[in-house]
């Protein structure tokens, strides 16, 4: 009975430990908050799955301890071994915030590979050479850490029962439209890169968008994003002071510190773009991925869609999020990473398609005067291919992104023209950073890591191309700039202080200073670096 009990208590432990990165999400909101939020039955499953799981070890258990054969013992050892890797991924990647690609990102590939490998032979020697000890130390360590199991049942039951509404987003009461009021609609495609989208651009790819936008209106040739990291660019763009650090706290705000700042203050109540236009009489709108606007800039938005990612099995019924929460089990062995990259893309292309549509539907309506949609591309997961067409099988590419970013210009500025208010509309189009060196959709770790594309370098320079409602004017500006100027720059145009591109280009002009971000060399005059 004694042993009966202890291998229940052991079984449910294990089962509940393996199922940790799953729970973490779910109890914690700030491991939640570029997550949509959780509803009742992703608990429910959870709960089961880890009940399932922990009725299969068990009587694995039992049928082990009745064959009483060694090699029979030394296979659930390894199998045992195997499951203890998933509480310890969990705590890699939520305790100490060491996701693979921040390990890549400091350590390099192939010492990660290394180290892998060392850190695989070695378990591999203990289990073969000392395969009961350490099980039975092990199995010590999960049955001490059982009483997690029911702390994570009572919260996550807590949780359940006192449910947030799913977008938190209330919005600000719509305001009288006023015609022939300045209108603006911004546009952030999510890494979108300077260097391959205009310097460097290889012959076979054509962007015929961005080269119109840039015969038409303002091009930056040396713009600098605020941050590499969109958790700062964004909030730095939208109240336009650089971001210095930007921290979760809970699903529904952002903790920003300014540059030449010490102490964090909440996103929430900063004054932002939208406010200042509210302010103005205008209504605003945005469109974003990544980020839940909606729950935190709620009042300051008269229309708000935040395409956020669930847990993704929240699609289907209760049985199919158990099956994704087993198979978010598998996602962390090697073969497992290949069918999370496959859903990725599937994910990311319904969410695009999604957020096309609530795009064009906003910058479409002439009653928003300041619509600002951040787009989820060219941003990994590659779902496009330079072919020009969905890559669903893994064959796209950052290129293939670029050119669905363009289509997707082409397609909102057909919309635009449409509704007629394409050209009584003032256009800015950029980025939140350029391309980084983990920007890969597959894992580095284990192999399949196909370099996006040979460069150099990486070159921090962003887009930044302004068309001015109701010119068609081709203006270089070559001088360096901080996009933190977006900000005041949207006010000016909305205000009426920004009429011709001779006034555009002599208000970046006085407007452009030096911005953290800004590599040093960026605080000079003229061009930076090679640009056609
Ligand atoms: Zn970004």
């Amino acid at each position: 009975m004694n042993q009966l009990r202890r291998d229940l208590i052991f079984s449910l432990s294990l089962a509940n430990l393996c199922f940790l990165r799953v729970w973490i999400a779910l109890v914690d909101p700030s491991a939640r908050y570029s997550l949509a939020r959780p509803t009742r039955k992703e608990y429910v499953a959870v709960m089961l799955a880890v009940g399932i799981l922990g009725a299969i070890l068990f009587s694995g258990l039992a049928l082990v301890r009745r064959a009483q054969r060694p090699l029979v013992w030394w296979l659930a050892r390894c199998i045992f071994a195997v499951l203890l890797l998933l509480p310890l991924n969990a705590v890699r990647i939520v305790s100490l915030h060491l996701a693979m690609p921040t390990l890549v990102d400091r350590f390099g590939p192939w010492v990660l590979r290394g180290t892998v490998a060392a850190l695989g032979l070695l378990c591999a020697v203990v289990i073969v050479r000392w395969s009961a000890a350490f099980a039975r130390m092990a199995a010590i360590v999960v049955v001490v850490l059982s009483p997690l199991a029911p702390i994570v049942f009572a919260t996550g039951m807590w949780r359940m029962l006192h449910l947030q509404p799913q977008s938190g987003y209330v919005g600000a009461s719509p305001l009288t439209p006023q015609t022939g009021r300045p209108r603006v609609v911004w546009l952030l495609f999510d890494e979108l890169d300077e260097r391959l989208a205009f310097v460097e651009r290889p012959a076979f790819l054509k962007l015929p968008e961005l080269d119109r936008l840039r015969a038409e209106g303002l091009f930056a040739a040396n713009a600098f994003p605020p941050s590499h990291r969109t958790v700062r660019s964004l909030p730095s763009l939208l109240t336009g002071k650089a971001v210095f650090e930007a921290k979760p706290s809970g699903d529904a705000e952002l903790m920003i510190t300014y540059h030449g700042s010490t102490q964090a203050v909440p996103w929430s109540v900063e004054p932002n773009v939208f406010a200042r236009a509210r302010r103005e009489g205008l209504n605003t709108a945005l469109v974003g991925w990544y980020i839940p606007y909606c729950r935190i800039l709620k009042g300051d938005l008269t229309f708000c869609a935040s395409h956020l990612v669930g847990s993704g099995g929240e699609a289907g019924g209760l049985g199919s999020l158990v099956l994704h929460d087993f198979r978010e089990l598998v996602y962390w062995f090697p073969l497992g990473w290949r069918l999370r990259s496959a859903e990725d893309r599937a994910r990311q292309r319904r969410m695009h398609l999604r957020m096309l549509d609530d795009a064009s539907r906003a910058a479409t309506d002439p009653a928003l005067g300041l619509v600002f949609i951040h787009w989820c591309i060219p941003h990994a997961p590659f779902v496009y291919s330079t072919r020009d067409r969905w890559a669903m099988d893994g064959s796209g590419d950052y290129l293939g992104n670029l050119l669905l970013a363009d289509r997707t210009l082409g397609e909102l500025r057909e919309a635009m023209e449409r509704a007629g208010v394409w050209d009584s509309t003032t256009l800015l189009v950029s980025s939140d950073h350029g391309l980084r060196a983990t920007a890969q959709d597959v894992v580095p770790l284990w192999g399949d890591a196909r370099q996006i594309v040979d460069r150099p370098g990486i070159d921090p320079r962003v887009p930044f191309l302004v068309k001015l409602a109701g010119y068609k004017m081709p203006v270089t500006f070559n001088s360096p700039l901080s996009t933190v100027l977006s900000c005041d720059l949207v006010m000016a145009v909305l205000g009426g202080n920004i009429a011709t591109p001779e006034d555009l280009r002599r208000w970046i002009d006085r407007n452009r200073r030096y911005e953290p971000g800004m590599p040093a060399s960026a605080q000079t005059q003229g061009p930076i670096g090679r640009h056609p």
